[in-house]
């Protein structure tokens, strides 16, 4: 299908390897599993954010906006991607984020303040309680200095940013022709449900003949289902698509969350420390290893056992490993 896509920045280096992690699939013994090497996207930019601000910011500046407001939690790799690429692109960046502020800045908050993106932190209860309102306020503080800022929702997973995985679709649809494969699962960490919106769109569009996966790092089956429905429906009528979005198959495995977002047991630590020996590939335990850990645990449990092939997506996150130092062996 020809698919026209909306005005999009080059930001991320695409694409991305597809690469069997052939040691770790033996070990477990289920199907092959290939990684998409998303972490790859960017250096300081990796992981899957750099592919949906490449849509995003284009907006942005096609608006005429000097300045992006976007927020989420105190070691986001959103906002980390977004202060590096704000930085990048001669944009303000202003960062609202969930937590306080460590006193020696640890991984992706060292990074926002580096590139000297302006920040606000909240207490988890203020947060919750009043985003909208933080991020209006503070949009509003740039209009009387005469800017023009542009509010980024977060993980930018709505309408927009659903363009970015629409197009690691197609990028996939190139893999497995190349690798002579057809993979029947394509699974990945969900966490605000916009790599799940675009994956799950992409695959019907470019053919891909595979389920599409997200691995709740947070919420419910529930949250997501309902999230990535209203993204997909937000992106059909902005965006005048003929793809029959209500009736695309939206697959949560849940269950693995764990103590919560952004914690995780020690099984996910083990996981991140086994993979990193055996294949020279590093998750993160918030999102990228929590997934893992829990799709290998999936795979032991016969899930995809009549698969050949695989895709996990590697959604980046490397410096998330940072801030939990204490809990690898
Ligand atoms: C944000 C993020 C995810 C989740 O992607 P969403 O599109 O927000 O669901 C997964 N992995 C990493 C490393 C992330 O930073």
């Amino acid at each position: 299908m020809a698919v026209d896509f909306p005005q999009r920045l080059k930001l991320a280096q695409l694409p991305t390897p597809l690469e069997p992690l052939d040691r770790i699939s033996a070990e477990i013994g289920g199907p092959r599993i290939w990684l998409k090497r998303d972490d790859l996207s960017g250096g300081a930019t990796t992981g899957n954010k750099v592919r949906k601000l490449e849509f995003t910011l284009a907006e942005a500046i096609n608006a005429g906006c000097d300045t992006v407001i976007t927020c989420g939690g105190l070691q986001s790799n959103h906002c980390r991607a977004t202060a590096i690429l704000g930085a990048k692109l001669g944009l303000k960046v202003h960062l609202v984020l969930r937590g306080e502020a460590e006193a020696l800045p640890e991984g992706n908050f060292f990074l926002d303040r580096l590139v000297g993106a302006q920040i606000s932190c909240y207490s988890l209860a203020e947060y919750l309680a009043n985003l909208d309102t933080i991020l209006n306020d503070t949009k509003q503080y740039y209009a009387e200095q005469g800017r023009n800022a542009w509010i980024i929702p977060t993980g930018a997973s709505d309408a927009v940013g659903v363009w970015g995985y629409i197009a690691c679709a197609a990028e996939l649809q190139q893999d497995f022709q190349d690798h002579g494969i057809q993979p029947g699962a394509i699974v990945h960490a969900t966490g605000s449900g916009g790599t799940q919106a675009g994956l799950t769109a992409g695959a019907s569009l470019f053919e891909l003949n595979a389920a599409v996966y997200g691995i709740n790092v947070c919420d419910d089956e529930a949250y997501f289902l309902h999230k990535v429905r209203q993204d997909l429906l937000d992106w059909k009528q902005r965006y005048q698509q003929s793809l029959a979005v209500d009736t695309l198959p939206i697959n949560v495995i849940d269950g693995y969350v764990g103590p919560g977002y952004a914690k995780a047991g020690q099984d996910v630590f083990d996981t991140i420390e086994w993979v990193a020996q055996r294949e020279g590939v590093i998750f993160d335990p918030v999102y990228s290893g929590k997934a893992f850990d829990a799709l290998v645990k999936e795979i032991r449990r016969r899930r995809f056992q009549q698969e050949a092939d695989i895709v996990f997506v590697h959604t980046g996150g490397i410096f998330g490993v940072f801030p939990y130092r204490e809990r690898f062996s």
